[in-house]
């Protein structure tokens, strides 16, 4: 094991009962790029490895309990293994994992979608987020014959190289090497200022605005819905078009998303997360004159000049399709939302009341059924940053609370148990770092 400060009590605390789950990081330092498979999974000393995982609980290799609020990332809103979505990709087992061709359930899948988020009007699927975006990408630069998509400061919107620019400060760095500047200079990330959006947009030559319609990082630097309906307002008027990233917001927010909540229609939506039910997927949809751009005609010059191309092994995958069709019929009326999204609230309050009780300066805010924490009180992105969030982070998952990115997001598995059970955590976690001189 390869602990940063032998001398760190905390660290070796920590250690003791995780055994299983350090064997396994050594391992995996030699097997995975990284030793991780995911950019937020890497943690002081080392992470912890899930054996299995139930409603909002999840367990390491080492017996270990943990109150779950990474939630597969935000995909799990009804919990891990629940029992609608686990049925449904049982009986999707026996009848066949791919089929190279068509199925009923994606029809179906795309009906619900549909029929939850009016502003669309057809889709196409795909296997994640980061898919959905460069597709909606690609798809407002075909519509508009425009190369330029404006994005906002600190907004995620995946993976993929035009997703790199303009996410993690300072600004003009990518988040990653081996991204041309051809490509990076096709994006502009602004500060969200309408002024500033307004001027981009006079130079007529910007495709599409792309935001995170709850701010950036998912709500950490929160946005009013104001501002999200001025972009609707600015974009028709310089013929732009508008795509809403609901990737965590969709299907989270409300039954509708986002969009529906707020009354804001895009042209384009991007999803993932909880619309494939917890398995893997994406989807992009919008205005069906956009839409149609994927349309083949057996016209060639529209088939190879015009149109929008749009192969994918795994794209509609029947698994995917059954857990998202199980999951989406499940929440379409509301009472899943109204339940974890006064979860959240009473766990924002709770979680809020233990950092002022230690008068630590810290804020927790959040919206719906998801929250962030920020120890230096003003929203931010990256809010448990720092030593003094790195030590809370890792005395949590001590005190059996894995949370993500200083956040996370209530399920409805979570009860009001889980709430009273996570504020005593975090109470003996501020408790302890403090103790090291880090908090308070
Ligand atoms: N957009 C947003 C707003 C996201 O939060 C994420 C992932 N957290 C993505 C896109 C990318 O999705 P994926 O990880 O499925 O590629």
């Amino acid at each position: 094991m390869n602990l940063k400060s032998a001398n760190d009590e905390a660290d070796i605390a920590y250690a003791a009962v995780r055994s299983g789950s350090a064997r396994l990081h050594e391992r995996a330092q030699s097997a995975l790029a990284g030793g991780v498979t995911h950019d937020q999974r890497i943690q002081n000393p080392f992470p912890i490895m899930v054996a299995r995982a139930d409603g909002a609980r999840k367990w390491d290799v080492d017996g270990n309990e943990y109150v779950d609020y990474t939630m597969g990332h935000g995909a799990l809103i009804l919990g891990h293994s629940h029992p609608l979505p686990v049925q449904a990709v049982q009986a999707q087992l026996g009848l066949g994992t791919h089929y190279g061709a068509g199925h009923e359930l994606e029809i179906r899948w795309a009906e619900q979608i549909k029929a939850l988020v009016p502003s669309i009007k057809k889709v196409r699927f795909h296997s994640s987020g980061t898919e959905a975006t460069h597709m909606a990408m690609r798809l407002a630069r075909a519509v508009t014959s425009r190369d330029r998509i404006v994005k906002f400061q600190g907004h995620f919107h995946g993976w993929h190289d035009y997703a790199t620019v303009g996410v993690e400060e300072p600004y003009d760095i990518p988040t990653s090497n081996g991204v041309p500047e051809a490509t990076r200079s096709t994006i502009t990330a602004l500060p969200t200022d309408l002024d500033r959006v307004r001027d981009e947009l006079e130079a007529g030559d910007v495709a599409a605005v792309i935001v995170e319609p709850s701010g950036a990082g998912w709500g950490a630097v929160p946005i009013e819905s104001s501002f999200v309906k001025s972009l609707r307002e600015l974009t028709v008027e310089h013929d732009t078009l508008l795509i809403l990233d609901e990737v965590v917001t969709g299907f989270r927010m409300s039954p509708g998303g986002f969009q529906v909540r707020a009354g804001i229609t895009p042209d384009l939506t991007t999803m993932a997360k909880i619309v494939a039910g917890g398995l893997p997927g994406g989807v992009v949809g919008g205005r069906a004159e956009i839409m149609d751009y994927l349309e083949k005609r057996g016209d060639p010059e529209w088939d190879r000049g015009g149109r929008v191309s749009h192969p994918g092994t795994y794209n509609g995958n029947p698994l995917s399709a059954a857990a998202g069709v199980a999951v989406l019929e499940h929440i379409a009326d509301g009472a899943v939302h109204r339940q974890i999204n006064s979860l959240g609230e009473r766990l924002r309050q709770e979680l809020q009341s233990v950092f002022d009780r230690h008068d630590v300066g810290a804020l927790v805010y959040g919206e719906t059924s998801y929250w962030h924490l920020s120890l230096t009180g003003a929203p931010v992105k990256g809010g448990l940053a720092g030593p003094a969030g790195v030590a809370l982070q890792r005395a949590l998952i001590a005190e059996g609370v894995h949370i993500i990115s200083g956040g996370g997001f209530v399920s409805a598995a979570h009860t009001e148990d889980d709430i009273d059970q996570t504020a005593d955590a975090f109470d003996r976690a501020i408790r302890a770092v403090a103790s090291e001189g880090l908090l308070g």
